[in-house]
């Protein structure tokens, strides 16, 4: 059996090409988040919306892995490896025995000190259950800081001020016309936003 560790994007493609390349053994891919294996980028992005269905970000139909003989194991974290005995312990107490592994853990954002304890609903944007959690807080009226000025603190206060709610970002707080931004904007949100001769205008940064 070969047991892929992180059912992300990278865990469940590695499962897809394993099967799409004739492998025929036993396939699980082993997930701590309760959801089917989806896309992140959405997170920032219409996965804000409340109209946007979530089934939308999921990456295949859950039949898909049936079909595959691909199994999913989700809600489960892998605490410890084993290599000599190639065995897996998960939080869960469970065992399971390995014969290859792969390990697609991805990566987690970074948390500040104290955001928990501030009394302030404080967010990450990296997982499903963090963007339900940013959404039910995004009513209009609400005022939001993006600590993060990178293209996900961007996208976010994007998605906010097309609310037409105040939002703060910690870099563009009025109109960015740098010619990076111009071109990540572009590529990444262009209906946010208005390309000029200098770059482009960010709405985010225009609505009041
Ligand atoms: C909000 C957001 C917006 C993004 N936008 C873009 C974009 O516009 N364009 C772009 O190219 N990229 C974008 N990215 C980046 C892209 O989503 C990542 O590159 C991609 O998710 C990486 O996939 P991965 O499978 O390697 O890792 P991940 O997506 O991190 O998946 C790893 C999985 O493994 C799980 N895991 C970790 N440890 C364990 C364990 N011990 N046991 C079990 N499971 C475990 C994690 O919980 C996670 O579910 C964005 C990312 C985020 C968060």
């Amino acid at each position: 059996m070969i047991c892929i560790v992180g059912a992300g994007l990278a865990g469940d493609s590695a499962a897809a090409a394993l099967r799409a390349e004739g492998y025929g053994g036993r396939i699980l891919l082993i997930g701590d988040e309760a959801e089917p294996p989806y896309d992140r980028p959405p997170l920032s992005k219409e996965a804000l919306f409340d109209d946007v269905p979530e089934d939308r970000l999921f990456l295949r139909a859950e039949s898909w892995y049936e079909e595959q003989g691909i199994e999913l194991k989700l809600g489960d974290a892998v605490v410890a490896i084993d290599r000599d005995a190639h065995r897996l312990t998960l939080a869960s107490g469970e065992t399971l025995d390995y014969e290859k592994l792969l390990l697609a853990t991805g990566t987690r954002a970074r948390s500040l000190p104290g955001a928990d304890s501030s009394g302030v609903p404080t967010f990450v944007v990296r997982t499903l259950a963090d963007a339900r959690g940013l959404r039910a807080q995004l009513a209009p009226g609400r005022r939001v800081a993006v600590i993060g000025a990178g293209v996900i603190g961007l996208e976010v206060a994007a998605v906010r001020s097309s609310a037409a709610a105040r939002s703060t970002s910690s870099r563009w707080p009025i109109a960015c016309s740098a010619a990076s931004c111009r071109q990540r904007c572009r590529i990444i949100w262009p209906t946010f936003t208005a390309p000029t001769a200098r770059g482009c205008i960010c709405r985010s940064a225009a609505s009041p």
